[in-house]
């Protein structure tokens, strides 16, 4: 069964965009809670934001406020929550704020300001848990802090997919998971910006659905079921409830409706925003 992290200091009202409202993650969680057990997370430990952040990184994080830096020790906590219980086979999605993908060892943008993923990944690796991580990343916009963080990192593979058409979206994406090298570990970067109505126009909601079980059965066939994800981005608030639970029925193996063929050859590469 899959199983929730979420803590209600998600919802601290630190200053940031108005599109990163904590609205967002209230809006998940609700519409979680009904089907997956939540467990709450610890914050993230000074000594776990150092294996992937500078000093001076953290200092200035903790000058931002603070609001700011407890939620985002907790964010990173979160994603250190969800590795654990994937790593007992738990398939774990982390509604988490704020989100990381952007940020790098010495910089953050983006809302970011702890990257997450990489956190929980470097923990894993460190401890000797895992020695061949994947890191999936399905947001909208490109996880430039992960992949950089990870760059040098051999026993660490970045994958993300851009496409112009859903099809080929999905298509590229099932085609990557088919041909996954060996890995221990599937951490997937959750962000629901390409959701028709939200800024990346392009995934519908049985998309989320789709993906969520492909990943999954990525994660049976290579690691034993050891997978968790973590929320990156997703504007669009109406639906992030709905779209977020599509992602975890898929993610908790319950197959999709609807399938997708192999992906066309014509199609283009998506621009980045
Ligand atoms: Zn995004």
């Amino acid at each position: 069964m899959l199983k929730i992290v979420y803590h209600e200091d998600y919802l601290t009202d630190y200053f940031t965009s108005a599109a990163e409202s904590p609205l967002r993650v209230k809006a998940i969680h609700g519409r979680l809670q009904d089907h997956f057990l939540t467990v709450a997370p610890e914050a993230a430990s000074v000594e776990d934001i150092l294996r992937v952040h500078t000093r001076e990184h953290l200092e200035s994080v903790q000058r931002e406020g603070p609001e700011v830096y407890r939620t985002a020790l907790l964010s990173a906590g979160g994603a250190l929550g969800a590795a654990r219980m994937a790593m007992e086979g738990t398939p774990t999605f982390a509604v988490i704020r704020p989100p990381g993908h952007h940020a790098k060892r010495s910089s953050y943008s983006g809302f970011c300001f702890f990257n997450n993923i990489a956190v929980a990944v470097t923990s894993l690796l460190e401890a000797g848990s895992i020695r061949r991580a994947v890191i999936i990343d399905f947001d909208m916009h490109h996880g430039d802090g992960t992949e950089v963080i990870f760059r040098e990192n051999p026993a660490v593979d970045f994958i993300e997919v851009r496409a112009r058409s859903r099809e080929r979206y999905l298509g590229l994406l099932e085609l990557k998971l088919r041909w996954l090298g060996p890995t221990d570990i599937i951490a997937v970067s959750a962000g629901f910006d390409l959701y028709v109505r939200d800024w990346g126009g392009l995934l519908e909601t049985d998309d989320f659905h789709y993906l969520g079980y492909i990943i999954r059965q990525a994660a049976e066939n290579k690691t034993g079921c050891r997978c968790f994800a973590l929320l990156e981005g997703g504007y669009f608030v109406n639906d992030l409830g709905k779209n977020a639970l599509a992602f975890c029925l898929g993610l908790s193996g319950e197959p999709p409706s609807v399938t997708c063929g192999e992906p066309d050859d014509d199609a283009g590469i998506w621009p980045e925003p």
